[in-house]
């Protein structure tokens, strides 16, 4: 099947803006999401992030609002007529650029607001008018109080990444936007996987919808190699610096399940010489954008980030990934080892099992369908394992170790339910960066891997350990 871009009818200015940017063919969510959008029914669709998704939902939005396009001066001529929805700035940054892209030929206006940013820029760009609006749920809403945004005249609406802004707590945020929406419109929903929870939200707010699925969430690309090594938590940092010096791996991105765990692996490893960064939901955005570029750059070797921190970041083909916890959910295995070993490149995920994991890797098995043979480790007598364990010693002294630690600081972040759910961030505001637009490349660097070098400062823990929402709780409120 071709499934070329022509076979669309796209009107000219799209048309042309899809060609400058060089797309060829139309990825699989595209050419089946696409024509279903231009029919104007609402739509479930199961794809992930870099499957193509924005642009089969962009484009044919905008091919509908180009009965309203229109050259005037006035706000009032441009009122928000699609709503994209997303859980985090970067999410939300990423998407509107490509929407800019795609609609710079026609006269169709875009903005973006998102949190942690000054108001005043959102809303000055708000009350010229615009189009189509894409947002955090939080930032939104301060901008609705605010009376920045209407949304009355809204027709279609985009919640992207449904099961991330479930995960972070964002359903009442949504349930109050939502309602802010006619009545009458399209809506569609993208999400990694159709839990029971996405599926009620469907179940609520959409019509009737077409549902489609590209990318099973249990396919892993065939190209990576697996292996789940059974390891003591207490070995979990031996394990990953040995397996690293074995491969001679130049980067690779660790997971761990909990945002303190995050922060406490990194500092580990970076006071026993490796070049290290975390990256989870605490850190600030300016703090987030650093060890991103500090990655891709090629001056970190290890960055350590739980999933919704990591979820959604273009960066693609990192030689290794490594799985320091068992995810909590088993479609999260999935979504962490797709970093690697992509687009035809071979790829390693290494995943640590401790005498704990037992029901999460039986989930991943199910979600796998296939049984899943721990492999031992055996451990080379090591020269830094004197400083291995002086590390632990200070550990021990500073009262922060003990091997249910990583469970614990999950279970610490998951507290009963608060008055308002976290926003989406409070740092200061930090610059747009282009580089979030870019395929991951690795760095080409000779320089020797970091723990051979000497050790770094380590790096800082977050004073702010923000709640999460149980979403099951919230619907049971409802
Ligand atoms: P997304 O899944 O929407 O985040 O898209 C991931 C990347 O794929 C973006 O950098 C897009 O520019 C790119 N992309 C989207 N559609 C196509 C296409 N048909 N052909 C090639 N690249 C595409």
């Amino acid at each position: 099947m071709t499934d070329s871009f022509s076979n669309l009818s796209l009107a000219e200015p799209l048309a042309r803006a899809v060609a400058e940017m060089g797309y060829e063919s139309m990825t699989p969510i595209q050419a089946q999401a696409i024509p279903v959008v231009l029919t104007g029914k609402d739509v479930m669709g199961a794809a992930q992030t870099g499957t193509g998704k924005t642009a089969a939902f962009s484009l044919p939005l905008l091919q509908r609002l180009l009965k309203h396009e229109n050259a005037s001066t006035s706000p009032a001529r441009h009122p928000v007529r699609a709503l994209v929805l997303l859980p985090t700035r970067e999410l939300a940054d990423q998407v509107a650029q490509q929407v800019k892209l795609y609609a710079k030929y026609t006269n169709l206006r875009s903005a973006v607001v998102f949190g942690g940013m000054d108001m005043k820029p959102q809303t000055l760009e708000l009350k010229r008018g615009v189009e189509v609006l894409v947002a955090t749920p939080g930032r939104l809403l301060d901008h609705i109080e605010a009376k920045n945004a209407v949304l009355n005249q809204v027709e279609y609406v985009v919640l992207d990444e449904a099961d991330r802004m479930l995960d972070i707590g964002f359903l009442p945020d949504l349930q109050r936007i939502l309602s802010y929406l006619p009545k009458q419109r399209t809506t569609l929903l993208f999400s990694a996987t159709f839990s029971p929870e996405i599926k009620r939200l469907a179940g609520s707010y959409l019509q009737d919808p077409v549902t489609i699925e590209v990318a099973r969430p249990n396919e892993t690309a065939s190209t990576v190699e697996q292996h789940f090594y059974s390891v003591n938590d207490d070995d979990k940092r031996r394990a990953l610096k040995q397996i690293v010096r074995q491969r001679g791996l130049s980067q690779a991105f660790v997971f761990v399940n909990s945002k303190l765990g995050c922060a406490r692996l990194a500092r580990t490893l970076e006071r026993e010489g490796m070049k290290t960064t975390a990256l989870h939901g605490d850190k600030s955005q300016d703090e987030r954008l650093k060890a991103l570029a500090a990655f891709k750059a090629g001056e970190v070797d290890l960055l350590v980030a739980t999933d919704v921190a990591a979820r959604g970041l273009d960066i693609k083909d990192v030689p290794a990934v490594f799985n320091f916890d068992v995810p909590f959910n088993a479609e999260d295995y999935v979504h962490r080892i797709g970093r690697t070993g992509r687009a035809g490149q071979s790829g390693l995920a290494v995943t640590f099992v401790s005498g704990s994991d037992a029901r999460l890797i039986g989930d991943v098995e199910k979600l796998l369908k296939k049984k899943i043979e721990l492999e031992a480790i055996e451990y080379e007598e090591d020269k830094p394992r004197g400083r291995i364990n002086d590390g632990r010693r200070a550990w021990r002294e500073a009262g922060e170790l003990g091997d249910p630690r990583d469970v614990l600081d999950a279970q610490r972040d998951r507290p009963p339910a608060p008055a308002r759910p976290q926003r989406e961030y409070r740092a200061p505001a930090a610059p747009r960066d282009p580089f979030f637009d870019q395929p991951y490349e690795a760095p080409a660097t000779d320089a020797p891997p970091a723990w051979e070098s000497v050790a770094k400062p380590a790096n800082r823990i977050s004073a702010n350990i923000k709640p999460k929402r149980r979403v099951a709780a919230l619907f049971k409120a409802e």
